[in-house]
């Protein structure tokens, strides 16, 4: 079967409708292209692949359907990990809320996640053929520069943190692997390197392999309490605030946008942070005696923080 045919045979199987990327009409655009048939020899330079009549509705085009999307997933997952992180009366709520019995809780939520995540790679892949679909009609690069662009806009699937927290929720929440094993061939696994450092494994179809080395480059450990941050990189939650220079009172949507993330010197990668409180609980389990010491040593330096942040707080209000 055709790609875009197995893309819309896995959106009709969704059991609500949902926003997809419109592969048909991009194709449309793509199919009526006036200088597709022009040799490529003839076409040397940049500007000769240049087609103003294509870049005027398919890129306009497919970055409406991508932030419907992404919007679309980015506010579902975080409902369901919500309701997972949220607890007694408040879960009660939400999960009426979601028309969710609760006796059958447990298998919609993983039925959820896995929709999701197979959801979120499957329109992935969408985007990338139809971008790559574009540069062979155009003999250009485009595409591809349209790709690092929507990275940059947030708009691309596969570095959403939200997968990611989605794909440590699975691993939360099954029971064993074999309901693990059932998302759309993808197959994600926390595992260690031969110098025992964690690695969040993730293989998806067509080889492509996107992994995570959860050392924290500033204390060279594991990742404690993950955030992730605007950038894609994880630092943990206290060593992400040493370096945006903020408490953990302030927290790090204090931070400036002078401060820069300490992997790509990227600029204001720090208030949009996101906590990877999933990541933070599959972490622990897996390793409990590093966990259990770590966060004895942490509270001790929150504590100090705290004290030293309501001091000067109280001496500013007095003066
Ligand atoms: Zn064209
Ligand atoms: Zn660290
Ligand atoms: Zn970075």
């Amino acid at each position: 079967m055709k790609f875009a045919d197995r893309y819309q045979q896995f959106m009709k199987e969704q059991k609500e409708e949902v926003p997809v990327i419109r592969l048909s009409n991009l194709k449309a655009v793509l199919k009526n292209c006036e200088i597709k048939d022009m040799h490529p020899k003839d076409r040397n330079t940049e500007e000769d692949c240049d087609c103003p009549v294509c870049d005027r509705t398919f890129f306009p085009s497919i970055l409406k359907d991508m932030s419907v999307v992404v919007n679309f997933f980015n506010k579902r997952a975080q409902e369901l990990l919500y309701s997972h992180l949220a607890s007694g009366f408040k879960k009660y709520i939400l999960r009426l809320k979601r028309k969710l019995k609760l006796k059958a809780s447990h298998e919609n939520m993983i039925k959820e996640a896995q929709d999701l995540v197979g959801y979120a790679t499957i329109t992935a892949f969408a985007i990338q053929k139809i971008l790559k679909k574009y540069d062979k009609v155009h003999c250009s690069k485009k595409g591809q520069r349209f790709k690092y662009q929507a990275q940059t806009m947030k708009l691309e699937l596969l570095k959403s943190p939200w997968l990611l927290e989605l794909m440590a929720f699975h691993i939360n929440v099954s029971k064993n692997r074999d309901e693990r094993k059932a998302i759309w061939f993808v197959d994600f696994s926390l595992h260690k390197d031969d110098e025992h450092r964690p690695l969040f494994l993730v293989n998806l179809p067509h080889s492509i392999e996107l992994n995570l080395d959860l050392t924290c480059p500033i204390c060279l450990d594991t990742v404690f309490d993950p955030v992730f941050l605007t950038c894609s990189h994880i630092l943990c939650h206290m060593c992400a605030c040493s370096v945006a220079s903020v408490t953990i009172v302030e927290g790090l949507r204090a931070a400036t946008s002078a401060k820069k993330c300490p992997i790509c010197r990227k600029g204001g990668v720090f208030g949009g942070a996101v906590q990877l409180a999933e990541l933070s609980m599959l972490l622990s389990r897996s390793m409990p005696k590093y966990w259990k010491g770590r966060l004895q040593r942490e509270r001790q330096e929150r504590i100090k923080q705290a004290k030293e942040f309501w001091e000067s707080e109280c001496r500013s209000f007095l003066e």
